[in-house]
């Protein structure tokens, strides 16, 4: 699975530089279409946010939508939840700004993307991203409209439809602008990163938690909040440094991780699920005084 020929996303449904901040949080504190985060704090855990300056905002590529089938009843319901042409540049922006920091700083060094197409149909799974015939320079997001259907009904919070549509693309945006190791970097840290981000833009869905059973590499939210952990630990910018990494090198497992950690993956995962039961363990004698 290699992200630049297909994709498959997680199932269902949020940073900045200056707009970064701890998931868990109070909510975003401006106005904005989409969850943006203020500058963090250079202390990691420090859970306090500030009040986003502007920041300069990212070159866009083309940009475009499609709608293979507007008779689906997903189609009314999703036009009433987001407008495309402010979420999408919205959305990018704040991908952009976690991977690449500022459009001025001498990371900004993405892959070449020309064009974005938003493409919603009918078809299996969540959705995925995928490069033109011609040209993978051009990439397409294919988007299910049934995923929207079926998460308009279940029970949800009034923002949950339109928290996913935002959430899922967002995680495809990364897709089309992260670093892959010359296409060598495993499927799990792929996608891992991808829900890094959405993490990190505040559009977790509700049913992802913390989990440490299983291997760093199970991708998708499990690796994204191990990912969380390095960037707590190791200080902001760890990921995007990560990703800066994928663009120069070859993955090698035994080298990657030890070269910017001094660690092996293992180790430090090991620390992740130690420091995880160490935060459940206080969470549960919090519960036990009340
Ligand atoms: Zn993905």
């Amino acid at each position: 699975m290699t992200f630049y020929e297909q994709t498959p996303v997680p199932r269902p449904i949020t940073i900045l530089e200056p707009p970064i901040s701890r998931p868990s949080d109070a909510p975003s504190a401006t106005q904005s279409p989409i969850p943006i985060h203020p500058p963090r704090d250079t202390t990691p855990n420090d859970p306090k946010r500030t009040t986003i300056s502007s920041p300069k905002p990212f070159p866009l590529p083309t940009l475009r939508l499609e709608n293979r089938n507007l008779n689906h009843p997903a189609s009314a319901l999703l036009f009433t939840s987001i407008n495309p042409a402010t979420v999408l540049p919205d959305c990018l922006q704040n991908v952009l700004r976690l991977l690449y920091h500022t459009p001025s700083s001498h990371s900004f060094t993405p892959p070449p993307t020309r064009s974005v197409t938003l493409i919603f149909r009918d078809m299996d799974g969540v959705a995925y991203t995928t490069g033109t015939d011609l040209d993978h320079d051009h990439k397409e997001i294919h988007f299910n409209l049934n995923h929207i259907s079926n998460v308009a009904s279940r029970p949800n919070s009034p923002t949950r439809v339109r928290d996913e549509i935002i959430g899922v693309i967002t995680h495809e945006l990364v897709h089309c602008y992260q670093w892959d190791a010359k296409h060598t970097c495993p499927g799990g840290l792929i996608e891992g990163i991808a829900d890094w981000v959405r993490l990190n833009c505040d559009l977790s869905p509700p049913h992802w938690k913390k989990e440490v059973d299983g291997a760093w590499d199970r991708g998708y939210q499990h690796t994204a909040y191990f990912l969380q952990y390095l960037e707590d630990i190791f200080g902001n910018s760890t990921i995007r440094h990560l990703n800066d990494h994928l663009r120069h090198h070859k993955y090698h497992q035994d080298s990657f991780w030890e070269e910017q950690f001094g660690l092996g993956v293992e180790e430090l995962y090991e620390g992740y699920v130690q420091h995880h039961k160490e935060e459940e363990r206080k969470n549960k004698k919090k519960q036990d005084d009340l």
